[in-house]
């Protein structure tokens, strides 16, 4: 059905590239690409398909990727590179005529600041282009649009808050380890909380509320209240929510760690100079910190995410709560990563299926909530991050 081409071939392009292949029937050729070709090819090797065809290629230059994509023709981009590539990936497939599918949205290199609006620019050219761009869809953001986006369908008259609780409750045995790229991480969870209410967005200390949440399977853990990047466009696709929060899991032990590498500089992300030479110290930490993909072998336990919503039905108030628990050690058998990498790369995978199948393809930027979620919601089930629901139960929030 289509030929599909994944650039980045980190913790989450390894899942992706495993769930693209295990669908032939909807992704008919398949190349991965990234800076480091001999990942790529490692990949395929542990996929057992030599049909995968693999490529080097700077996804920051933009001419280095026409060429790629104008060579394989894809008709769709899957961009699990790393969120400084997007603009440079969105560039160049308006210029070899590409649709495009990403996982975190656009952040410049040297300030950590997350909003679509860099993305959201990009609208007219890609109607104009006749051409399609998902952004988002991962996990969160990704999976948890989508369920807000089948709550409103299915169950709500009027949406009106919105909390998102991301629980990691495994267990790597390492002292500290980020379970995606630490610079990535690292720069999200320093930043100030914000969330919405009334119209308004309300900024708070880094970490500064948290709570005790219940986990299905999994019980209490202290929740923190983050500010991630798809409060942005739900709040602004689903008028009706009055507040909009995003809460997730953290050790005592993790915070320790983390409260250390900020306190002795080593989160900065402006350059310093080391004995001549310029280094940016969370790149460096980067270096020595353990790699995400080597976590899966022993890491134990599992991830719950999920979407707590109350609102109005039939006149009547309604609460619903629907969330994935996905198992480390499953998502490391199938895939050789653990459940993070899983949960973001499976939810990539659906949403290019999505396209390629006609299902999900409208000129244009568009976050995952603005699709029909309800053949998502289908695969979901299907590929391995099966979700639950319960009705009418207190919501802790
Ligand atoms: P990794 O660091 O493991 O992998 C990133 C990959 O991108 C690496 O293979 C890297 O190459 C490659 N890459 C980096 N820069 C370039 C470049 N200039 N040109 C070509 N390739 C490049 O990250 P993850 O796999 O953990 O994360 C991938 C993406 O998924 C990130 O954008 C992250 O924010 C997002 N994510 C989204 C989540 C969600 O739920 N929505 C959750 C978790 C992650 P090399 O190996 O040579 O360094």
């Amino acid at each position: 059905m289509g030929k599909v081409l994944i650039i980045g071939a980190g913790g989450v392009g390894t899942v992706v590239a495993h769930k693209v292949a295990q669908n032939p029937d909807v992704f008919t050729e398949i190349m991965i690409a990234s800076r480091t070709k001999s990942k790529c090819d490692a990949i395929v090797k542990a996929i057992g398909n030599p049909n995968i065809r693999t490529a080097q290629v700077d996804a920051d230059n933009v001419d280095e990727l026409v060429a790629l994509f104008n060579s394989f023709k894809p008709e769709i981009v899957i961009n699990v590179a790393l969120p400084y590539q997007d603009l440079t990936i969105m560039e160049a497939c308006l210029k070899s005529g590409v649709n495009y599918l990403d996982t975190a949205n656009y952040e410049p290199k040297d300030v950590a600041h997350f909003e679509y609006s860099w993305q959201w620019a990009y609208k007219k050219r890609f109607e104009d282009a006749g051409l399609t761009a998902i952004l988002g869809c991962g996990f969160d953001p990704g999976v948890s649009g989508i369920y807000t986006a089948y709550a409103a369908k299915h169950y709500f008259d009027e949406m009106q808050y919105l909390d998102i609780v991301d629980c990691n409750a495994g267990n790597h045995h390492k002292a500290f380890a980020t379970n995606f790229n630490p610079e990535i991480n690292i720069r999200e969870i320093t930043q100030n909380g914000r969330y919405y209410e009334n119209g308004e967005w309300v900024t708070t200390q880094p970490l500064e509320i948290h709570k005790d949440l219940t986990y299905p399977n999994i019980g209490p853990r202290d929740s923190y209240l983050l500010y991630h990047e798809e409060l942005e466009s739900l709040v602004k696709n689903f008028p009706t929510i009055k507040r909009a929060r995003f809460w997730m899991t953290f050790g005592q032990e993790y915070l320790t760690h983390l409260r250390v590498i900020q306190n002795i500089g080593m989160a900065r992300i402006d350059e310093v100079d080391y004995n001549g030479v310029k280094i940016v110290p969370l790149q460096f930490l980067k270096a020595v910190l353990p790699n995400p993909q080597d976590l899966g072998e022993n890491y134990e336990g599992e991830t719950s995410i999920g979407c707590r919503i109350r609102g109005l039905k039939d006149g009547k108030e309604r609460t619903y709560y629907v969330y994935n628990n996905c198992s480390h050690q499953e998502a490391y058998k199938e895939t050789g990563m653990q459940g993070v990498s899983y949960t973001t790369g499976v939810p990539a995978m659906i949403g290019a299926m999505m396209f390629l199948k006609g299902l999900w393809k409208k000129p244009g930027v568009w976050n995952v909530e603005e699709f029909n979620p309800d053949p998502f919601m289908e695969q979901l089930n299907k590929q391995g991050l099966p979700w639950h629901e319960v009705f009418d139960k207190d919501l802790e929030v």
